[in-house]
């Protein structure tokens, strides 16, 4: 399958942003997809280079992008995305992903690597916990526990730490279900 570029920002100069208007001449490129149906969709991808006219840019010339194939990408952002997932979340090994997809193992790997700082840089929920210096507060001194003769029945003392099916009469907050 043979593409040319249809997003019209591919011609921005990536340094200052400028419309470029003189093609400097063309790449060819074959950027891996994810495979569709059962044959591998071979893509040939024909690039321009563009001159930017901007006299007070860096960059005399660049090489237009997509965002699913960024400047020096060999392989779709999906295909990426898509063998980054499997081991991540599949729970295949990074091997098997690189085969299934017929990508480099490096190339998984890099990808799992990026997803996988999405976990763990996502912000963990809150939970309310209390802490053994609160359940000090309410009882007093004391952890609070299944006392003889409150009702409770072989609670005596109870897990230090945890509040087990007691209540206190001396805060009056009471953090039992009766
Ligand atoms: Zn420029």
């Amino acid at each position: 399958m043979h593409l040319v570029t249809a997003d019209e920002t591919a011609r921005a100069c990536p340094s200052c942003g400028t419309f470029a208007l003189r093609v400097k001449g063309l790449v060819r490129t074959r950027p891996r997809d994810l495979s569709y149906g059962e044959r591998g969709l071979e893509l040939a991808w024909l690039k321009r280079r563009w001159y930017c006219h901007e006299p007070d840019c860096v960059r005399k010339s660049f090489t237009e992008q997509v965002p699913q194939i960024p400047a020096g990408a060999r392989i779709t952002a999906r295909l990426r995305r898509a063998a980054a997932l499997r081991v991540r979340d599949a729970g295949s090994t990074v091997v098997q992903a690189a085969r299934d997809l017929h990508v480099s193992w490096p190339t998984v790997m890099s990808a799992f690597r990026t997803a996988s700082r999405e976990v763990t840089d996502a912000e963990l929920p809150e939970v309310e916990v209390l802490g053994v210096d609160e359940l000090r507060e309410l009882g007093g001194g004391g952890f609070l526990g299944g006392q003889a003769g409150d009702g409770v029945d072989g609670l005596d003392g109870g897990p230090a730490g945890f509040a087990v099916g007691a209540h206190t009469s001396t805060t009056g907050i009471d953090h039992t279900e009766h």
